[in-house]
């Protein structure tokens, strides 16, 4: 698909003025709230509870400075035996259904330095304005605070250990990103932040990133949208979308039908359920995660991330969340316990002063994955119908900046270069 498709339908009527955003997550909530600037009156149609899906449990971090293709060279490297194991932190069931396969071949087709530094190159314009969109929301009242991540540390055992990291570090740097971060020594790191070992060795420094409390975030969003006469529907699925004259109609689960100017679909993991029929042909596959929150004796002061054992950890209100795993199964599955064991086995060694064992509001979740780990973010083959997702691990670091520009897809019809590499029709 080239971008031309991206710059090709646009309405004719004018700009859409009642729009429905389908799915209360980080990215529909934030799409919801950019187009309210434009004076745009807003459904939002959630099947659950705003905040119910990906957005909730996540580890928060809005970290440009690794906001990259998830399909990468190591990936392959890492091996396939690694993956089969449900103690290994990226796991794949043996049993895979077509979307699964159709995933995974794409996934590995895509994992290699060329691939990866055109992903680079894409996620650049948007990780350079990430923040700043935050920054949109906290200045026209949105309550809830992002924090500076001061540090943000990312903990090995050993120092040639780190030597993956900052080279990655040097890539994104290469592909145009300001990016800093650097290596220091495990006793450094261990100053910097008591909860850390005698284990941690070795540590990379990186600066300029920041966190935030996903539920509490979330929901001010919600709320912002809502005291802005938006109207959030909640408990309420959307099951199908039919075209309506010079509108959109969308059809919810409990038989009713809404007539709407335009719809953005913004279901997180299940984004292909709604859009296929509208010529989005990638896959979204959810690649799970896991996270649980545990009491500390002395809350660090910014994240910690563990890249080896694929630990991320948070400092979220009294408690520290530690998230971790990428499980690709089946949305909905049950969470299976053994992934919190092996999440506590893998940091255990890393950190002192905090109870692994008290441990409260065990979470599965579904990270909305595609095959070239770009988001699918633009208008589709309807004109009226847009979608808004696949940010895989980075939905929440991105779902402000993704909801500016889509915000302004809908209202001139057209999506702007930034959103080209993301066309959902690719
Ligand atoms: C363990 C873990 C850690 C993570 N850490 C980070 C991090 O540190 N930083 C970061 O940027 N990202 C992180 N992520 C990724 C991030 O959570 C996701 O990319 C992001 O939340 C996706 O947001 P979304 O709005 O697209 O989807 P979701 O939050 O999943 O929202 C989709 C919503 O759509 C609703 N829905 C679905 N279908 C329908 C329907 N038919 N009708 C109505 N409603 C529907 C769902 O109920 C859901 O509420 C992490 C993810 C996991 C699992």
């Amino acid at each position: 698909m080239s971008s031309s498709h991206q710059h090709g339908p646009k309405f004719v009527a004018g700009s859409p003025r009642q729009v429905a955003v389908v799915g209360g997550g980080m990215v529909g909530l934030a799409t919801a709230w950019f187009l309210q600037e434009a004076g745009v009156q807003i459904t939002v149609y959630e099947r659950d509870s705003v905040g119910a899906g990906a957005s909730w449990g996540n580890a928060g971090w809005l970290t440009p400075a690794l906001t990259v293709p998830l399909p990468e060279p190591a990936v392959l490297r890492y091996g396939l035996r690694a993956v089969f194991s449900p103690r290994s932190p990226v796991y794949v069931p043996l049993r895979a259904d077509a979307t699964l396969l159709r995933f995974l071949t794409g996934f590995v087709g895509h994992s290699t330095a060329r691939r990866w530094r055109a992903g680079m190159a894409a996620y650049g314009p948007l990780n350079e304005r990430a923040l700043e969109a935050f920054d949109v929301l906290a200045a026209a009242g949105v309550p809830a605070v992002t924090h500076p991540a001061r540090p943000f540390l990312a903990c090995f055992r050993r120092e040639r250990e780190t030597e993956r990291l900052c080279a990655e570090l040097e890539a994104i740097r290469d592909a145009g990103q300001d990016v800093r971060g650097h290596p220091i020594t495990g006793w450094r790191a261990r100053a910097m932040e008591p909860a850390l070992t005698d284990q941690v060795g070795a540590a990379v420094q990186i600066s300029g990133q920041r966190y935030l409390h996903p539920p509490e975030f979330v929901r001010s969003l919600a709320l912002a949208v809502r005291s802005r006469g938006g109207e959030l529907v909640e408990g309420v699925g959307v099951v199908d979308l039919q075209h309506a004259g010079d509108g959109i109609s969308v059809v919810t689960s409990t038989g009713e039908r809404q007539r709407h100017d335009a719809v953005v679909l913004a279901t997180g993991a299940e984004l292909g359920r709604l859009a296929g029929r509208f010529g989005v042909r990638q896959p979204v596959q959810a690649g799970r995660g896991y996270s649980f929150s545990v009491p500390v004796e002395r809350m660090p002061c910014g994240p910690l991330y563990f890249p080896a054992q694929r630990v991320a950890c948070t400092p979220l209100g009294g408690r520290l969340r530690v998230a971790g795993m990428m499980e690709f199964r089946r949305h909905g599955a049950p969470l299976d316990p053994r992934r919190i064991t092996a999440i506590v086995d893998a940091v255990r060694p890393f950190l002192t002063g905090v109870d692994l064992d008290d441990r409260r509001n065990e979470w599965v979740g579904s990270r909305p994955c595609t095959p070239d780990g770009l988001p699918l973010a633009g208008v589709t083959a309807s004109p009226r119908v847009f979608v808004a997702g696949g940010h895989g691990m980075w939905g929440i670091a991105l779902g402000p900046i993704t909801g500016q520009l889509i915000a302004q897809a809908v209202l001139k019809g057209e999506a702007s270069p930034e959103l080209a590499p993301f066309d959902p029709l690719r």
